[in-house]
């Protein structure tokens, strides 16, 4: 499938959609884009906390997809270690989406650590590219998002198109707070990456993510340092994130 027409959704129809969608709990918009999109579906997570409640609530669902890891090679390796705790857990076995250089490579092409040079391209090369060719012909995938998380993520739809892959986008936790994602980690016992536990409370990669403080923002330990809040994967395509290609 290559665009929303041949899933049966016309792409114009999707902001009637998220409306309908917008006071419905995140298992039943699970439920609807399972059902809509069968196994065509596609979920990407770094095992954040609202990653894990959509896996959770995805095996609750008896949902059959395809979950992905983006790979970059610069993940902690507690990160790299829950893709087992998940199979375990649930069941499911996540695909590990890499970028076409090995980090060694890829820094001796660009003479050092770009991560610290340009992250940016670090990002685009690391993360965006390999998830594009991992969305590719796919109809819809499905991401953790929340609209507090960031200015960029405040208009998120619950369904929405995205511009930048080029299929349809569903952000089920979209209008949830992170009191209600931890509340729910808290009643379903759900398993949560070690880092949470250290002071992290967003995971990204080891060279751009840290420890923050409790008065600290959510985010306010990716990409210290530099005026970068999103690794562009949930920019649009117009946004200036990854323009150096
Ligand atoms: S988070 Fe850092 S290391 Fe990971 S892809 Fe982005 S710039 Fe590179």
């Amino acid at each position: 499938m290559s665009n929303s027409q041949d899933c049966g959704i016309e792409r114009g129809q999707l902001p009637a959609i998220s409306l309908d969608l917008e006071a419905s709990q995140p298992q039943d918009i699970l439920g609807w884009a399972t059902g809509q999109f069968g196994a065509d579906l596609i979920m990407a997570t770094s095992y954040g906390l609202e990653g894990m409640v959509i896996i959770h609530m995805l095996h609750e669902l008896k949902a059959n997809l395809t979950i992905i890891n983006l790979d970059t090679g610069y993940q902690f390796p507690e990160t790299l270690r829950m893709q087992e705790a998940i199979k375990d857990t649930y069941g499911f076995d996540i695909t590990l989406v890499k970028a076409s250089t090995t980090t060694e490579e890829y820094e001796a092409k660009y003479g050092g650590k770009v991560y610290e040079m340009d992250p940016n391209q670090c990002c685009f090369d690391r993360k965006v590219r390999p998830l594009q060719n991992a969305l590719a012909g796919k109809p819809a995938w499905i991401s953790s998002i929340r609209r507090e998380q960031t200015p960029q993520r405040a208009a998120a739809g619950i369904v929405e198109w995205d511009d930048k892959f080029n299929l349809i986008k569903i952000n089920p936790l979209a209008n949830w707070t992170l009191e209600q994602v931890n509340s729910f980690i808290n009643d379903n016992k759900i398993p949560t990456h070690p880092l949470y536990q250290r002071g992290f409370k967003s995971i990204g990669c080891w060279p751009c993510t840290r420890a923050v403080e409790a008065d600290e923002a959510e985010r306010a330990g990716r990409w210290s340092g530099f005026e970068k809040l999103e690794c562009g994967l949930h920019t649009r395509a117009t946004e200036k994130s990854d323009e150096h290609v």
